[in-house]
């Protein structure tokens, strides 16, 4: 069987995934949900002229030979519709937030004025005393004033569709006046793992048995994607179970994972599974580690049929289901950021047709370089170097790459 290009490999997998529901949900429930539509402001914000500061709005001509002194006319306060005009001479007392006065152009701070004795307290009983106020230093035109529009326009863009909303995104939601966002679902991914030696309970090993970890990191990287998992179990060598494991997820998940039994072995029943009861394709992918794919669809429901080794089903989670389930959910950017790195070692390898994924640990220098070391083992069942590893080194097919050559990296979270 021939190895399949991972771009490849990638197409057929993002051409069949279906899209999750879109619903509108309250603000309160929107945090790390993905937008299904593209937000513009209804009206300028901030919606009109407002004061920076606390102090005095004046016009700037009166004050331009400061110190000088004007008369203060009347005081807004944040939420007053602020009316009280500022005539030649005249001063209004304002705090930060408030409207900017009719007449007034510049606000001076409070920390550069001096208030005449007589009036040093606004008079609280509606009536402004007769006060005046000494301004110590001269403010242009516009100064301490935030314009109409200055944050967004009528008509700007406030969030596009496919983006992942954070807490600032949610906040400049509420402040174009909405209450609710549309977005997709949230992805519900079911997690199995599959092997008859595998132990999951934490009870002694007997001969030949092994401990399950890969639903464990399966589900937690889900975790770490924002989806919400289902953990389906940990399912015999068996197809009656295993079919019966991938029936229910499909019937309760928008997304299934299994691992193991997508190889070659004789017992590798979550392919021939696949074949039966789903539109699957079962690929040999031209990669290293993580090399046997099978994905298909159960009723619509994608099952993304992960490797065993624990290595190779973290690699190709990163690779097809984050991605993958990405795309389900809506965002915009389905990848991990790749960035270019200097390798601070060889990192050899022979030309056998495939691109190498390397687990490494990356750093940035104080120039922002980044630079790449082995992360340890390099075996698809040492799972310590993938622990310790914050980035996979892309080495394509060929010999490596020397100490001082540059290498893409994906960087892991
Ligand atoms: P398989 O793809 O089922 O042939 O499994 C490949 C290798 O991965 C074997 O050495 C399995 O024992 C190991 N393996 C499979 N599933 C798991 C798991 N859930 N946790 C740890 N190792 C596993
Ligand atoms: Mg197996």
């Amino acid at each position: 069987m021939p190895l399949i290009p991972l771009e490849d490999a990638w197409s057929h997998i993002a051409d069949r995934l279906p899209r999750l529901p879109v619903q509108a949900v309250p603000l309160a429930d929107a945090l790390g949900l993905v937008t299904a539509e593209a937000v513009v402001a209804p009206e300028p914000v901030p919606p009109f002229d407002n004061t920076a500061v606390d102090g005095f709005a004046v016009r700037a001509a009166d004050v331009a030979t400061a110190p000088v002194t004007l008369e203060v006319v009347g005081t807004v306060a944040a939420g007053s519709p602020g009316d009280v005009e500022v005539r030649p001479g005249t001063a209004v007392r304002i705090m930060t937030g408030a409207p900017v006065p009719p007449g007034a152009d510049a606000i001076v701070m409070v920390e550069h004025t001096t208030i005449d004795a007589g009036g040093a307290e606004p008079a609280g009983d509606g009536e402004d005393r007769n006060e005046s106020v000494t301004i110590g230093r001269s403010v242009g035109p516009g100064q301490n004033i935030r314009p109409t529009g200055d944050d967004l326009a009528a008509g700007d863009p406030v969030v596009g569709p496919g983006i992942e909303l954070t807490a600032g995104h949610l906040g400049l939601l509420a402040t174009v006046g909405r209450s609710e966002v549309a977005v997709h679902r949230r992805p519900r991914v079911g997690v199995i793992s599959t092997g008859d030696e595998l132990v999951g309970d934490g009870s002694p090993l007997a001969p030949g048995q092994i401990r399950d970890s890969n639903r464990l990191t399966l589900i937690a990287l889900c975790r770490q994607s924002g989806f919400d998992t289902v953990d389906l179990g940990l399912i015999r060598d068996d197809e009656a179970a295993i079919e019966a494991a991938l029936r229910a997820g499909s019937g309760d998940c928008d997304a299934i994972l299994s691992s193991g039994g997508v190889s070659m072995g004789d017992f590798d029943y979550v392919k021939s599974v696949l074949e039966r009861i789903g539109d699957m394709r079962w690929m040999q992918i031209a990669i290293r580690p993580a090399k046997p794919l099978a994905f298909g669809l159960i009723d619509g429901v994608p099952v993304f049929g992960l490797p065993g080794n624990p290595v190779s089903s973290m690699v190709s989670f990163e690779l097809f289901a984050r991605p993958g389930i990405r795309a389900m959910a809506g965002h915009a950017d389905l990848q991990r950021r790749r960035v270019r790195a200097i390798a601070d070692q060889d990192f050899v390898r022979r030309s056998d047709g495939k691109v190498h994924f390397a687990r490494v640990v990356v750093d940035q220098d104080e120039d922002n370089s980044f630079h790449v070391a082995s992360a340890g083992g390099q075996g698809s069942h040492q799972l310590s170097a993938m622990a310790t590893a914050n980035g996979l080194a892309v080495l394509p097919d060929g010999d490596g790459v020397r100490q001082g050559g540059g290498v893409d990296v994906i960087l892991l979270g």
